[in-house]
């Protein structure tokens, strides 16, 4: 709970989100094992097959308390809304703020995130969200709004706007910088849903499945608002940072975990999601030393995460019995970075 926060008032904020049952999930017989009641709580039903495989028997139920949990019928309006709108007003104060979502391969994390023209997802809203508290204040001071996107594949960043050869990391007095990533000045929303639609299809795909986004990118919008006034002949001046992150799919992170850190490198597992993991962890156990640098993700979310800094996570399950594993999964971790 919120025992560990610090004198800022710092937590992460824990969210579930249930997508719909796909028609490929209906039509494989599959069965709802995820109920949510009162916009919190999550049951989780595991089902065996008794003689007949199509008749399942309910043999355990688990229960998951989150600060909002969102049944399948939840808008991108009220995700957004529920899940960000604060941060965004922390970072018009000039304090970064974070949202990830997590979960495995097909859960919804990219429709939580970007969504589609039709539904716009949590960056785009965002996004809408900030030009329009910044032209209702722009009488008190000007405000600059410029973004960046980029992928982390395989331990190498790559700028998803301005797509060429991987980028270093360099360290410096704000935080970590990716050298020559774009930063892009951003006046409409309309452009914005564009540009990131854009980026989405410059992540890297698998060999195999030429227009597969990869399980394994994860994707990381970075928004930038600085604002600026005078005041008495002194000049006032504010930088926020609000980092939106659609994660690469967990289910091998899971699957892999709990062997030796030989076999973890060998199955060349993602080292950036084994990374986040380990923060969380030495977060929660209120440690000290969090090993940022363990990775390329970790170490562009170093001013991001824990600290002064306001963090959501949206972890993201499917109904179907056929993903119990994975949903199983994805609701302890979700349950375990409630603990910061
Ligand atoms: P992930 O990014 O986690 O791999 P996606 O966001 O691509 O998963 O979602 C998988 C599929 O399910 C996509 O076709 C997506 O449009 C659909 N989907 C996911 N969440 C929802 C939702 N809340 N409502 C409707 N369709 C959804
Ligand atoms: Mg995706």
């Amino acid at each position: 709970g919120a025992g560990n926060a610090d004198a800022a008032g710092s937590r992460i904020l824990v969210f579930v989100r249930l997508r719909p049952m796909s028609r490929k999930e209906k039509e494989a017989g599959s069965r709802s094992c995820v109920k949510i009641v009162n916009k919190k709580d999550v049951y989780l039903t595991e089902f065996a097959s008794e003689t007949d495989y199509l008749r399942l028997k309910r043999v355990r139920g688990r229960h998951f308390c989150f600060d909002a949990s969102f049944p399948d019928t939840t808008t991108q309006a009220e995700v957004y809304s529920t899940t960000t709108s604060d941060l965004v007003e922390g970072v018009l104060q000039g304090r970064n703020g974070t949202v990830f979502c997590y979960g495995a391969t097909g859960a919804g994390k990219t429709y939580t995130m970007l969504g589609t023209m039709e539904n716009p997802g949590v960056m785009v809203l965002a996004i809408k969200d900030l030009f329009s508290k910044v032209r209702q204040r722009s009488h008190d001071g000007s405000h600059s709004i410029q973004l960046s996107y980029l992928e982390v594949y395989n331990e190498t960043v790559r700028d998803l706007l301005s797509p060429g050869r991987p980028l270093l990391l360099r360290e410096d007095k704000q935080g970590t910088l990716a050298a020559g990533l774009t930063h892009y000045r951003a006046y409409s929303t309309d452009e914005v849903m564009k540009l990131l639609q854009q980026g989405n299809k410059n992540r890297t795909t698998e060999p195999t499945r030429v227009n597969e986004t990869s399980s394994r990118s994860h994707a990381i919008l970075q928004v930038i608002v600085e604002y600026r006034s005078v005041d008495g002949g002194s000049i006032v001046t504010r930088v926020g940072k609000l980092s939106l992150i659609d994660l690469a799919g967990s289910e091998r992170a899971v699957a892999t975990d709990q062997r030796t850190q030989r076999s973890i490198e060998g199955a060349n597992i993602n080292r950036s999601l084994l990374a986040l993991s380990s923060c969380i962890n030495a977060l929660v156990e209120g440690k000290k030393h969090i090993p940022y640098r363990n990775s390329k993700l970790t170490q562009l979310l170093k001013d991001s995460l824990g600290g002064s800094c306001n963090t959501a996570m949206i972890a993201n399950i499917s109904p179907s019995n056929i993903s119990f594993g994975e949903t199983q999964n994805t609701l302890h971790w979700a349950d375990r970075a409630k603990e910061i």
